[in-house]
């Protein structure tokens, strides 16, 4: 056992205290400068919050954070969304912020801001999204949680959406993490097993316009929260095993009102015929790496699409955009997108299906 583990029994303890009616532990979130990591802080608040507006601006040192320089390395946190803390309980909160550098222009890797522009701008198409966050619990010594340390287990075909400690690695991580996002008001869809043994999803959705991403961003810290406290690692690699292993996406299920709507068949056609104009352009968006990290994973197998070709279908599994069985069935409803990989930043990712489809960008 690592040395650095503590006792979370005499924890408990501690955190059992009752603390004064007036004072509030705020948990500051924020997308560090890899824009796939995130860093928190805490401070005391002496009233009870109702909404972000009423948070205090605070600030952090951008330079431990790859975020700034040394000379100049103070970066702005400006809150944006709440969420009770289901850590802390009680009246304490969980704050997203976005970053701006110290002469109040966006960080680099604040990509909230204009996506939340974009949304407004296209809010009477009442954008919605489900994103399916695959993810790959590791053990603290780098290996995938329950995975033999010599070796492979057996080959896939028997642990997505299994049960039975045979065929389950790390349940535990992915129900905690479950109730805590129904704690913490998070649209969470619902969660599953995945086909690689140690690999994990959880939907968020349907969530429209910028909630979308700011409940991922929020539900992947959770998850990190939590496995910290199982000593467990969470690896959003898009293809975390070499060889005949699942990568690991963020599908991003879409639609607008009018495809929603009675008709709305033609409209998802039509958005499927813009999309494949963007192709390129889209996957530099799907990825922290400008496409790179997908590289790995959209390779044409392991129900991946290939990178280098645009292609639909219903059903299909190995095309970029998937039409569900019942959505052509109902004539009516929402598309897939396959493309985006497990560590893409979700504003980036809505904000390009947006601005492609409802801006005609
Ligand atoms: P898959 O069959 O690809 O595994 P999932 O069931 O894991 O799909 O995820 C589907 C996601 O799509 C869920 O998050 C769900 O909330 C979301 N969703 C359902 N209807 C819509 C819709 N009309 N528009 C956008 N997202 C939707
Ligand atoms: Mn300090
Ligand atoms: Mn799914
Ligand atoms: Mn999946
Ligand atoms: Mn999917």
């Amino acid at each position: 056992m690592p040395r650095s583990i503590t006792n979370k029994k005499v924890l408990d303890r501690y955190m059992a205290l009752a603390i004064p009616d007036t004072k509030v532990q705020a948990m500051y979130i924020w997308i560090d400068g890899t824009g796939e990591n995130l860093r928190s802080k805490t401070r005391t608040l002496d009233f009870v919050p109702k909404s972000p507006k009423e948070l205090p601006i605070w600030n952090f040192d951008g330079s431990s954070t790859g975020q700034a320089e040394g000379s100049n390395s103070d970066v702005y946190l400006y809150p944006v969304a709440l969420y009770p803390d289901p850590m802390r309980r009680g009246n304490n909160k969980l704050v997203l912020c976005e970053t701006y550098k110290y002469n109040k222009t966006i960080a680099d890797t604040n990509q909230r801001k204009h996506c939340l522009d974009v949304m407004e701008k296209a809010a009477d198409h009442h954008p919605w999204f489900g994103l399916e966050q695959e993810y790959t619990l590791l053990d603290i010594d780098h290996h995938p949680l329950g995975w033999p340390k010599n070796g492979y287990p057996g080959p896939q075909g028997r642990y997505h959406c299994g049960v039975g400690a045979q065929n389950v690695y790390g349940r535990d991580i992915c129900e905690a993490h479950y109730r805590a996002c129904l704690y913490a008001g998070i649209k969470i869809a619902g969660t599953n097993a995945e086909t690689m043994p140690a690999q994990w999803e959880f939907q968020i959705g349907p969530a429209e316009g910028i909630q979308a991403g700011d409940d991922l961003w929020v539900a992947r810290y959770l998850l990190h929260r939590i496995a910290e406290d199982f000593n467990v690692q969470v690896s959003l690699d898009p293809k975390p095993v070499r060889g005949n292993w699942n990568g690991a996406g963020l599908h991003c299920n879409y639609s607008t009102k009018r495809m929603r709507e009675e008709g709305g068949f033609q409209e998802i056609e039509k958005t499927i015929e813009r999309l494949s104009t963007k192709h390129k352009q889209h996957l530099m968006a799907y990825d922290p790496h400008e496409g790179m990290d997908n590289v790995r994973r959209l390779t044409g197998s392991h129900e991946a699409p290939d990178i280098n070709t645009f292609s639909s279908g219903v059903a299909n599994r190995s095309v970029s955009i998937r039409i569900p069985r019942l959505v052509a069935e109902e004539q009516k409803g929402y598309l897939e997108d396959r493309r985006p990989a497990s560590n893409a930043d979700p504003y980036r990712v809505t904000e390009k299906l947006v601005t492609n489809d409802c801006l005609e960008q």
